[in-house]
């Protein structure tokens, strides 16, 4: 079982840290005005832990510049709290969570709903997640779902997708998505929970210092979280796979133009919708929005997500994003981000000419004030592997 290699991220916050222990459910019921009646029901172990210390760092209200954007409306169509809907174009929105109210969804998504057909994008963390989305888009449009998309296979953005199966809509991803799935997330399940968080657990115990300690710490109650969504989850696995060497590929909606792009960078299996007409791109997690990002994925590539992130910024300087996590932004998000990486990267490069060895470069990364509201997801899952990755392409040369 390749433990070290679990698809998925969760809400960490170690700067914030010390109320790991609380044991607040938080998986919201919902009950659908249409497409489905079920409910889903409380898991009250399951995310317990993140959602004590998600609750410390709330979404930041929309920026005042885009909240007077034309395109945007000032009001959400819906809020749940963990997650709220709002229009951000003609036939276009966005899902927005606030991992601090809840972790139904997690990610961001949202939908596309031209005169024909209607594009979903992401399956969330849960069904209950998809259904919220569902239900978003059946209170403007009665149109047919031509797919849903799972911009990429990280379980928050896919452990929702079951509703999708059950529902009859076409689930689209990444050709390699739904292996990456079964391959991250079958072996957690069933597996004794010993066997499946020992090696973490250890590395707690085994911690040389605080500082590792804490790191050790959140990448535990990361992969806690992961292993207790794969056992609580039915997985659903794309059912169109998309190949990337077919890409960009146009989708006509009706009176809506929607392109599908692959770029590397957050996991190997990541495509954001671009609508060209308006503007407006649903990045997936290759942009997080003032949140620092998430790289232990075997595929993520330093590298090739700066020079992806160089590519948004050349997008049209009116370009809304709807980022995988964190707020709506402009192109100033992508800046942000961008700065990130460069501040990573220049710490990263004084301890490697130092001769740091990597093991201890990845733990000595500090937070610079400029970010420090910037939620960590685990550390192993952010700045560590930022770091490992950086040695590795450095001693590559
Ligand atoms: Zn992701």
């Amino acid at each position: 079982m390749q433990l070290d290699s679990i698809g998925g991220v969760m809400l960490d916050f170690t700067r914030k840290g010390g109320e790991m222990d609380g044991a607040g459910s938080d998986y919201q019921s919902v009950h659908s005005a249409g497409f489905s009646r079920r409910r889903f029901l409380a898991k009250t172990s399951c995310f317990g832990a993140f959602y004590a210390v998600a609750k410390l760092i709330p979404l930041p209200t929309l920026a005042a510049e885009l909240a007077s954007d034309s395109r945007v409306s000032q009001t959400p169509l819906m809020d749940k709290g963990f997650a709220s809907v709002r229009k951000v174009g003609s036939g276009l929105y966005a899902t927005i969570s606030d991992p601090s109210k809840g972790m139904t969804t997690i990610c961001n998504g949202g939908f596309l709903a031209g005169k024909d057909s209607a594009l979903l994008i992401e399956g969330f963390t849960t069904p209950a997640g998809a259904l919220f989305q569902m239900d978003a888009l059946r209170m403007v449009s009665q149109v047919p779902v031509k797919g849903a998309l799972d911009t990429h296979y990280h379980f928050d953005h896919s452990m929702g997708n079951s509703f999708y199966g059950a529902n009859g809509v076409q689930l689209w991803a990444h050709a390699t998505a739904a292996k990456r799935i079964m391959d991250s997330y079958v072996p957690l399940q069933g597996v004794d929970k010993e066997a499946a968080l020992g090696p973490f657990e250890k590395r707690v115990k085994e911690a040389k210092s605080d500082v590792e300690r804490q790191h050790a710490q959140s990448d535990l109650n990361a992969v806690t979280g992961v292993y207790q969504a794969a056992n609580a989850t039915v997985l659903g696995l794309p059912n169109r796979p998309i190949d990337p060497a077919k890409l960009p590929m146009s989708i006509d909606l009706g009176g809506l133009m929607a392109v599908l792009e692959s770029y590397p960078g957050h996991s190997g299996t990541d495509m954001i919708v671009r609508v060209p007409n308006q503007n407006v791109v649903y990045t997936g997690d290759l942009l997080f929005s003032g949140w620092y990002p998430v790289c232990f994925d075997e595929k993520a590539t330093i590298s090739g997500w700066r020079d992806t992130l160089k590519k948004f910024a050349a997008f049209d300087q009116d370009t809304l994003f709807v980022p995988g996590h964190g707020q709506i932004c402009g192109q100033e998000g992508v800046a942000s981000l961008r700065e990130v990486f460069d501040d990573i990267a220049g710490q990263a490069e004084k301890m490697y000419k130092a001769g740091v060895p990597a093991e201890e470069a990845q733990h000595r990364y500090a937070v610079p004030d400029k970010f420090k509201n910037f939620p960590i997801f685990a550390w192993g899952f952010t700045i560590g592997p930022a770091i490992t990755k950086l040695y590795a392409e450095w001693q590559a040369k």
